[in-house]
């Protein structure tokens, strides 16, 4: 199988395997538990709390798991909604942000909040943050907005927002869903200027099902997710999911290692990529996509879901970038303005520590045997 998604989600490792095994096996305790095992089980939790908060860049009390980057973006938009209540209730997205945050901002609205979506200023997928800052009134309670497109790789200027805000506005609060770019672009929690940075394990190593929020020290009481039990200093409680957060630290530690090899890795396999998918005919890139491991393309006039189809049966894994979904593009794609065509066709490679060269090689000539034996939609 030749894997190319790795912004849906990537493979676990045998040692972050190895390591939530351990904990489901021996090491089961509940960390509330007064006995050896569970008090154990409770130093474990904080070692690789703060195994995440130093890859993230923040003090591991700042650092909150939770079941997933959705989680994070909900809770995040919630709190700081709530924090800034006596600010106002308006918003200010982006129109190509995850739909863990559209659709949270949707429901949001049902309840009577305002929200401007900033759409990007053309094809390229770019938003500025003057863009982003022209958006922001006095009544604005929070600006959320990604680091990172998981469909067409941008690079949203999270730094040059939160100074901007700084200045426009300083009680607005500022969320970033970094669930693309964690491990990816290289920043810190700490110099990074955001009061809310959500973050998921899957993307990187970890399983499925465990993610974690930085909330900033500007939010010093912030409104919990869940009540209860009083876990994660009783702003997310539920008995920690111990061996989801084993292998979210495990994960996170493997990366570490030589993490700017890993990415100039990346960025040299998105490279060859597009050298190679660029001598196809009909193929275009789309979108100014910079982040290293996301390559947004179109094979214009073939309609991706086909390509997805004619690729998953040679056992190549490629994304629709979320496109067509139900005939339709994805609300990324549409951002963009394509023609008809254009849109139709655009597929998302992904790639992760481990791509090759090989693999970039046989997926173009998978997409190339495809233009020409397929036939294209009609015009
Ligand atoms: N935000 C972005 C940018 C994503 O790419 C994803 C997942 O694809 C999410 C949020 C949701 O993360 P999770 O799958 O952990 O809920």
């Amino acid at each position: 199988m030749i894997y190319l998604d790795h912004a849906a989600t990537t493979p676990v490792p045998r040692e972050v395997a190895d390591a939530m095994y351990a904990v489901l096996t021996e090491q089961f305790g509940n960390p509330s538990s007064q006995y050896q095992l569970g008090l154990e089980m409770k130093r474990k939790v904080e070692l690789w709390r703060k195994t995440v908060a130093e890859a993230l860049g923040c003090d591991a009390k700042q650092l909150f798991f939770t079941s997933c980057g959705t989680e994070g973006d909900n809770w995040a938009i919630q709190a700081g909604l709530w924090q800034n209540r006596h600010v106002g209730r308006h918003i200010v997205t982006t129109a190509i942000e995850h739909n863990a945050v559209l659709e949270c901002c949707k429901w949001m609205e049902r309840q009577g909040c305002e929200v401007t979506y900033v759409s990007p200023r053309d094809a390229s997928g770019v938003i500025t943050a003057e863009d982003i800052l022209s958006a922001v009134r006095p009544d604005t309670a929070l600006v959320s907005v990604m680091m990172v497109n998981n469909e067409i790789g941008t690079v949203l200027p999270i730094r040059q927002i939160a100074a901007g805000l700084k200045a426009k506005n300083p009680k607005t609060l500022l969320h970033t869903d970094a669930v693309q770019g964690f491990m990816k672009v290289p920043f810190t929690a700490r110099t990074l200027g955001a009061d809310f940075i959500t973050i998921s394990g899957h993307k990187l190593g970890a399983p499925k099902g465990v993610g974690a929020l930085y909330i900033g020290h500007r939010i010093p009481n912030p409104r919990p997710l869940l009540a209860g039990g009083g876990q994660e200093q009783a702003l997310r409680s539920g008995t920690e999911a111990t061996a989801q957060i084993a292998g979210f630290a495990k994960a996170v530690e493997l990366r570490r290692q030589d993490l700017n090899a890993k990415l100039a890795h990346m960025a040299g396999i998105k490279a060859y990529a597009i050298r190679q998918l660029t001598a196809i005919p009909d193929l275009r890139l789309i979108g100014a996509g910079e982040a290293p491991h996301i390559l947004s393309v179109s094979l214009v006039g073939w309609p991706s879901q086909n390509i997805v189809n004619d690729l998953s049966a040679q056992g190549i894994c490629v994304s629709a970038g979320s496109a067509c979904h139900q005939g339709k593009p994805s609300h990324v794609v549409a951002a963009l303005k394509l023609d008809k065509r254009t849109a139709g066709g655009v597929i998302r490679l992904s790639f992760g520590p481990e791509t090759s060269e090989e693999e970039i090689d046989a997926c173009a000539e998978a997409l190339r045997r495809h233009h020409d034996t397929r036939m294209p939609m009609l015009k």
